[in-house]
């Protein structure tokens, strides 16, 4: 973290908050934070390295545990701190498997318990300043909780006996209760889900639908970027949820995992909400419930399945939804997503442009998702020889991701070759 640039303060009516003690321009990098602890998600367990969580085809395995992968034993020799003892855990319940935030908590324990000196992710903000909110919390969270500091139990048995009697050093369900509410989840370039992980300096930041800055990753580090000019003093914010919400929705989030009301301008005038649900209340129901039950296709036919319940759902719907509707551009998007998994390239184009005008109106501005999606256009038009379109279109993804990813992040690596090919092919 470079140093000054940001302090901790008192934010009204929401504790803490972090501010900025320089001014900034859209695009700058704020922060760059190591976690704390973090971990690879289940569902991308063996297809990413767990040291530095990039995507690798080829990856070494643990030869103890035979459960963690990496990409060579430089990262392999890098992780052993983190993993040595969750190795005879992953193993001692073998052939189940930690659910994510157990798995984390595991390794936080093992941290806490080793720790000597203050991590460097813990310059603003300690472990434990994070907040609990224990007291505000459903009765259904808590209960769920509780069932979590079990798992982690029968989880770390052969390397703590009895985990219950760490405290009051360690309180499990206290810890259950911060990772809820200050975990961040990883995701790669694409903005795909590849890991949590706590980094408490930046579980400062406090959130607005409309935010001042941007969280992105690269490997396991956090990235934090402005996305507009930030004055001296001015709070810093970022989004903590998805923003394809109406406020209502966002509001129920919010209090239930954050337990808190947000009152940005967003929530206050709840500006966008007629264009996210825009058209027949009855059809874009239906298809709200069709993608949220999509969940993780992965073999050919599960794909073809899910394209085609998009195409039925998108026929007959043709006229009763605009393209804006939240529910229909999760549909087209969904659609995409299916005919790059079955390179129907010609089909996906379609649905990728379609999403296009919506993405620009609830992703206005620099928004690291816009950039993703505009990239994933430009490679499809890449992919059919549309050089000049393709250009176009990652010249508008570019412009925005300088100032998300920043220019020396290997996405925007990757699509500057992207440019250059489509450059030759012209
Ligand atoms: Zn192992
Ligand atoms: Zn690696
Ligand atoms: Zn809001």
């Amino acid at each position: 973290m470079e140093p000054g640039r940001l302090e901790k303060f008192p934010s009204p009516g929401r504790g803490s908050g972090l501010r900025a003690l320089k001014r900034a321009r859209p695009g700058e990098l704020l922060s760059r934070a190591e976690p704390f602890a973090c971990t690879v998600t289940k569902q991308r367990l063996g297809g990413v390295c767990e040291r530095c969580l990039r995507r690798n085809e080829r990856l070494l395995r643990c030869s103890q545990c035979k459960i963690a992968r990496y990409c060579d034993t430089r990262c392999q020799k890098e992780a052993w701190q983190e993993h040595k003892q969750e190795c005879k855990c992953l193993k001692s319940i073998e052939p189940n498997f930690p659910p994510d935030s157990v798995r984390l908590v595991g390794r936080i324990v093992f941290k806490l318990l080793g720790q000597s000196a203050a991590c460097p992710s813990e310059k603003l903000y300690s472990f434990s300043d994070l907040q609990s909110n224990i007291e505000e919390l459903s009765e259904e969270m808590k209960e769920g909780l509780r069932h979590l500091a079990q798992t982690l139990q029968l989880y770390l048995r052969v390397e703590i006996q009895d985990a219950f009697q760490l405290l009051p050093a360690i309180d499990i369900f206290q810890i259950f209760a911060k990772v809820t509410c200050n975990c961040f989840t990883i995701s790669n370039g694409e903005m795909q889900d590849v890991g949590v992980g706590l980094y408490p300096s930046m579980s400062l930041l406090n959130h607005s639908c409309d935010p001042n800055c941007v969280i992105v990753f690269e490997g396991r580090q956090l990235l934090l970027r402005s996305v507009r000019e930030i004055q001296i003093g001015e709070e810093l914010t970022i989004t903590y949820i998805e923003s394809l919400m109406p406020s209502s929705e966002r509001q129920k989030h919010l209090k239930r995992q954050y337990c808190f009301e947000c009152n940005c301008l967003l929530c206050q005038t709840q500006e966008k909400d007629v264009d996210m649900l825009a058209g027949e209340e009855k059809a874009w129901k239906e298809i709200k419930d069709a993608v949220t039950k999509v969940g993780d296709p992965r073999s050919q036919e599960e794909w073809e399945q899910v394209l085609a319940m998009c195409q039925a759902l998108l026929n007959n719907n043709a006229d009763s939804l605009p393209d804006t509707n939240i529910y229909l551009l999760k549909l087209l998007d969904c659609a995409m997503d299916a005919c790059i998994n079955l390179r129907r390239w010609g089909e996906a184009l379609l649905y990728g442009k379609r999403t296009l005008k919506p993405y620009r109106l609830y992703y206005s501005s620099f928004h690291p998702l816009r950039a993703v999606q505009l990239m994933r256009v430009g490679k499809l038009q890449h992919t059919q020889d549309m050089f000049p379109q393709a250009l176009k279109t990652l010249k508008q993804a570019y412009n925005i991701m300088k100032v998300t990813h920043g220019a020396d992040h290997s996405l925007v690596q990757d699509l500057m070759k992207l440019k250059e090919q489509c450059e030759a092919g012209m």
